[in-house]
């Protein structure tokens, strides 16, 4: 029996997160003795899973999965799983994985734990910790289902290479029509170079910015950094950016390794979900806003005084250091 993944991919490309579930995988497939199976749906080349440890990898392409779709996802994965005897199944916290893993436990009647942080606390029972209250506290979940599903929080695990020799095997789904029977009429994607989903360093703009004719300041410090944009819901409500960029809580939520907030006030919808980025920085006029209290590194000015001076600064460090 061994652990199965779902390593997503985009555009035929696998996603970082892959390699952080296959990581996770390895790990607590070695303290269980056992292996890792990877599923791909349309990943060009899936020899990369190697590094991270990955045994197998069930592969499958389908033009009909071209889109995410995910009951029909769901149904792949849990056909996967009943192939592999697999009694846990490991999926990440992306946005589409997010709206996977309760169906692919339904589908497989296995208890679910989302928002998990760590390797299992224990294995009998199995125990996880998980991140709960917005990342505010955490519990100890204990899953005592014979089959198993975690979602992984991103950015909480890492990637870490442990080299296997891996084996390709076509995996053809059975298709239902009903697995259809919602579909993506279009997808509308962010115009930013790097999308949030991805990126190791997220520069996010608030009301402070004061309208979208200041937004180059944002955009101009993550092309140094190669960061992507974001900003807080009322400047995409007020249309100063796309709606694709609003983070928090009711927004996309933020899990990358250094998050810059400029001009954002830090209101506990905002923080909510951004708290589980490694490293915040705040840059504020007013030394009183709540961010400061969530912050690692604050700076108390101007922001069209300090970012530009940033953005200087940065490219010197870049010329001299390249
Ligand atoms: C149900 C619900 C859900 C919500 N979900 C979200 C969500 O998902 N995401 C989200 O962001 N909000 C959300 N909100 C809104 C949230 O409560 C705040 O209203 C919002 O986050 C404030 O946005 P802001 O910080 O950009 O603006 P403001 O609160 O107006 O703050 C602007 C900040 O900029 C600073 N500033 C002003 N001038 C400058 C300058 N020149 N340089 C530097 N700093 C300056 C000010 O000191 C201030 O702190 C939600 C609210 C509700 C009720």
């Amino acid at each position: 029996m061994s652990i199965l993944i779902y390593a997503e991919s985009a555009e035929g490309k696998l996603k970082k997160v892959a390699f952080e579930i296959a990581s996770y995988a390895k790990k607590v497939a070695e303290t269980l003795g056992t292996t890792v199976t990877a599923l791909t749906i349309n990943s060009d080349n899936v020899s990369e899973l190697a590094k991270y440890g990955v045994d197998k990898v069930l592969k499958v392409t389908n033009d009909k999965l071209a889109g995410f779709n995910a009951k029909a996802y769901a149904d792949v994965i849990k056909q996967a799983a009943q192939q592999e005897n697999t009694k846990l199944v490991v999926l990440s916290s992306s946005t589409d994985s997010i709206y996977l893993s309760p169906l692919v436990a339904v589908n497989l009647e296995a208890g679910y734990a989302s928002n998990v942080i760590d390797l299992p606390v224990n294995t009998a029972p199995f125990q996880v910790k998980r991140n709960a209250f917005s990342n505010k506290a955490f519990n100890i979940t204990e899953i005592n289902t014979d089959i198993k599903v975690i979602g992984l929080a991103k950015n909480s695990y890492g990637i870490f290479e442990n080299a296997s020799t891996l084996t390709e095997e076509v995996f053809s789904p059975n298709l239902e029509d009903n697995d259809f029977d919602i579909k993506t009429e279009s997808i509308e994607k962010s115009s930013g170079k790097v999308s949030i989903a991805d990126a190791d360093i997220v520069v996010s703009g608030g009301r402070g910015l004061k309208g979208p004719e200041n937004w180059g300041l944002i955009e101009d410090l993550a092309a140094v950094l190669g960061a992507a944009t974001a900003c807080s819901k009322p400047v995409s409500d007020l249309g100063w950016r796309p709606h694709a960029e609003h983070v928090g809580q009711t927004g996309k939520p933020v899990a990358t390794n250094l998050y810059i907030a400029i001009g954002i006030s830090g209101a506990i919808q905002h923080i909510a979900g951004i708290n589980a980025s490694k490293v915040k920085v705040v840059i504020n006029t007013d030394p009183e806003a709540p961010f400061f209290k969530v912050a690692d590194y604050g700076i108390v000015g101007d922001a069209f005084d300090v970012v530009p001076r940033l953005i200087e600064k940065l490219k010197a460090f870049k010329a001299q250091n390249a």
